[in-house]
């Protein structure tokens, strides 16, 4: 079956196949870690994640790169403000070092509570200072980058193309700019690539112009370029990366290598909230701490991306995210269901679901599809344990651990509900055990006047509010 995926670059689908054989090389850009990751982000992370799941069950094999970002990430992507890992060691008063390292283990625990994959290889900025270096060397050597008083900027009218992935206009770009930061600039779309030091700046280290730093673009192109050479075959971002820094790691690819770094370049569109773009610096962001406070699980989280497009913007509000989490236990539930029946099912009506999936998540990742095909299995009314295994062969893909459903329903049951309600629970827990069945069915009556539905599967039983 073929993989088809849309490609920023071509403006258009394309079947995929790889590079060099069986394997698929892939650089994702990772996050800045100066701050907690929003569920923003963590929509650009799960869009990666998918592309890791279908890449894998196409039968390639992964060699993924993601950076951290802990160091020349500038408040604005055009080399303007303040560097926002000094910013924030300065405010929390701590050294940059620590604000990295305290953000980047919150980062790692946030995605293994939504199931995703950690790509083979993390590459922090700071231990990668030397390729870096040698990057910028060779484009001072090769005439695409000149050295001013603050900075090593990338000439842009070198290249025979600019923009290429973007359909950015720079003419009404430099007509509406403000006056630039630094006047010696050849020309005002030109970026820096190696920024020197001002004298309070922590970070910084030696170079042939001095105590510097890295420019955010330049990092990427050359964490990339030591791991997965000078072309490879998938880079992912989201779409606020296309306009300047993918634009940029291009033209600096270009200028070191002279090729474009990736064939197929995908990016994922924003989490909106209240339809408008959700971000760190509107201040209207949540985590995944603020999601649970209100009984919204991680893994809810997940669900509910899929119900968009990552080519279309989604919009958060807590109402669709709670009836998202509804039906996450919706789905355990189905899923317990039919692992509890021998009902026998033709093998080509499993075929025939397993072929639809496989379709739809090939079609350029469409989960919304995958998914409404993944509720028909769930609500067929045959019961059978073989549609329970094929919604683990879905979850493959889907990523929401359905495999421990009961315990997940178990788990919820603990930590909801009231001690008066825990009790009973318990109380009607033993009469079960005891086959009390009136002594259950009252129990459940009382819980139900309460305002507690409970529901019972063969060797499990969960308890909704009404
Ligand atoms: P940052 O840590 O700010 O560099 O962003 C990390 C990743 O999250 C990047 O791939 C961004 O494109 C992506 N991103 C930021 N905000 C959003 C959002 N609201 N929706 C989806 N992706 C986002
Ligand atoms: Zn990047």
């Amino acid at each position: 079956m073929s993989l088809k995926l849309y490609n920023t670059l071509t403006k258009q689908k394309e079947e995929f196949k790889p590079l060099e054989a069986n394997q698929v090389r892939i650089y994702s850009c990772g996050p800045t870690v100066y701050s907690y990751a929003h569920i923003g982000n963590f929509r650009a992370y799960i869009f990666m994640d998918t592309l890791r799941r279908v890449l894998k069950t196409n039968g390639y094999e992964l060699k993924h790169v993601m950076n951290i970002t802990d160091v020349g990430h500038l408040e604005s992507d055009s080399d303007e403000g303040e560097d926002k890992m000094e910013k924030a060691a300065k405010k929390e008063n701590k050294d940059p070092y620590e604000i990295a390292a305290f953000y980047t283990d919150i980062f790692f625990r946030d995605m293994g509570r939504l199931n995703i994959e950690k790509p083979e290889i993390i590459a922090k900025a700071t231990e990668h200072i030397e390729e870096m270096l040698n990057f910028v060397k060779i484009l001072v050597e090769n005439g695409y980058a000149y050295e001013t008083s603050k900075a090593i900027y990338f000439d842009i009218s070198k290249l025979d193309k600019y923009p290429i992935l973007s359909n950015r206009n720079l003419d009404d770009q430099i007509a509406g700019a403000r006056v630039d930061v630094d006047p010696e600039k050849r020309n005002p779309y030109d970026f820096a690539v190696w920024i020197k030091a001002p004298e309070n700046h922590i970070m910084k280290w030696e170079s042939p112009w001095g105590l510097s730093y890295p420019g955010w673009h330049l990092e990427c192109s050359a964490m990339g370029r030591k791991y997965l050479g000078d072309v490879f075959d998938i880079h992912t971002g989201g779409v606020d990366h296309i306009p300047t820094h993918h634009e940029n790691e291009i033209a600096q690819s270009k200028g070191c290598t002279g090729n474009i770094p990736a064939k197929t370049w995908m990016h994922v569109e924003f989490l909106q909230v209240d339809g408008g773009k959700m971000s760190k610096s509107l201040g209207n962001t949540y985590t995944l701490d603020q999601l649970q406070e209100r009984s919204i699980e991680p893994l809810a989280y997940r669900l509910f991306c899929y119900s968009a497009h990552y080519r279309t913007k989604l919009n958060f509000t807590f109402e669709i995210a709670n009836s998202s989490q509804k039906s996450l236990n919706r789905l355990r539930e189905g899923y317990l269901l039919h692992t509890q029946s021998e009902q026998k099912i033709d093998e080509n009506e499993i075929k025939e679901y397993r072929k639809r999936f496989l379709e739809a998540v090939n079609d350029d990742l469409n989960m919304p599809l995958a998914t409404g095909i993944m509720w028909e299995v769930v609500r067929n009314t045959k019961k059978s344990k073989q549609f329970a295994q094929l919604l683990l062969e879905f979850d493959e893909i889907l990523g929401l651990d359905i495999k421990n459903s009961k315990e997940y329903l178990e788990k919820q049951v603990k930590i909801e509900l009231p001690e008066e309600i825990e009790n009973l629970i318990n109380e009607r827990k033993k009469a079960r055990e005891d086959k009390n069945w009136a002594e259950s069915d009252r129990i459940r009556d009382i819980l139900k006047e309460k305002g507690y539905q409970v529901k019972d599967t063969k060797d499990s039983m969960t308890i909704e509010k009404i």
